[in-house]
């Protein structure tokens, strides 16, 4: 079996047009949404992030602010910013870009952005909502993988979901997506003990463990629905997934790229939660 590709890059940049278009609607009625994303330090790999995450906002026409700060920003400092966004009328949603260098304390920086405008759903308010299955704010890697699935006219009601991965950031909001949408989840993690069984009875994969190309078509059941989130870079530079390409496709059903795959849908959704925000659907 050779699987076919969900196509993120092309599924995110028909949302982005979806959005353009909503974007230009909003602003005839006066508001134009808009986003602010603070970065601390000079991390290279959180400047690329960041640089998309203008760029897609500027292509939709958001309103965007980037504020760099110096790594040597002490908490209040960092503190007080947030405090000016979350009163700043023309921003409906910001984020601030992690990881924050060791000198800053993240849980408190993170519950300090106002609920509303917590674009990145990081905010433990949010986080109940998402848990308790009310509306709202969802987080975006975890919405962009569930959006995939829809998009490509995937079921997921009633099919066995295995995630692989159970941080805050992705592991656990894919569980709770998937639940609300009535899949039957097991969560693995570095204990699991047989996650070769777990992952051979699932009809979904959501791979988000840092692991590059750890799981490998032999682990899979065929015909399987692989979500690759893994981005991890090789010494030689390459970008791989949590999945190993040439083994995995062949034995699943729909497969995930890494670049291309879920990376894109990430951003897409961040852009679509600012979208929300702005219009009052995630008021709280
Ligand atoms: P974390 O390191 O926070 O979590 C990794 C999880 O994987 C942990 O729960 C860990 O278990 C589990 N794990 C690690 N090794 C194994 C193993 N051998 N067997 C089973 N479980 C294992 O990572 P993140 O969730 O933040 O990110 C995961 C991946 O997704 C990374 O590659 C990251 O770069 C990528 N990512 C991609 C995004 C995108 O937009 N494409 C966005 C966010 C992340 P335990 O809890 O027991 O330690």
């Amino acid at each position: 079996m050779t699987a076919r590709i969900i196509d993120g890059k092309a599924i995110a940049a028909q949302i982005r047009g979806e959005l353009k278009a909503e974007v230009e609607k909003l602003q005839k009625t006066g508001l134009r949404p808009g986003i602010a994303v603070i970065m601390v330090g000079d991390n290279p790999a959180s400047q690329l992030y960041v640089n998309m995450k203008v760029k897609a906002a500027e292509e939709i026409g958001l309103y965007s602010v980037l504020r760099i700060m110096s790594k040597e920003i002490n908490q209040e400092q960092l503190l007080a910013e947030i405090f000016k966004l979350n009163q700043d009328p023309a921003i409906h949603g910001f984020m601030v870009q992690l990881p924050l260098p060791a000198t800053l304390q993240e849980k408190e920086i993170l519950e300090a952005i106002h609920p509303a405008k917590d674009v990145d759903c990081f905010h433990p308010y949010n986080v109940g909502r998402l848990w308790i299955g009310e509306s709202g704010i969802k987080p975006c890697t975890p919405l962009g993988c569930i959006t995939l699935l829809e998009r490509t006219g995937i079921e997921i009601e009633g099919k066995k979901a295995v995630v692989v991965g159970r941080s805050n950031i992705v592991g656990k909001p894919v569980v709770a997506l998937l639940m609300h949408r009535n899949a039957t989840v097991t969560i693995c993690h570095s204990r699991t003990r047989d996650l070769t069984t777990e992952l051979r009875q699932a009809d979904i994969v959501i791979a988000a463990m840092g692991n590059p190309q750890f799981i490998t078509g032999d682990m899979l059941k065929p015909g399987a629905v692989v979500v690759d989130v893994g981005t991890n870079r090789l010494p030689n530079g390459k970008v791989v997934g949590d999945v190993d390409w040439s083994s995995a496709s062949k034995v699943a059903g729909w497969i995930t790229p890494v670049p291309g795959g879920v990376g894109p849908m990430t951003i897409a959704m961040l852009m679509k939660n600012t979208v929300e925000a702005a219009k009052g659907s995630c008021m709280v």
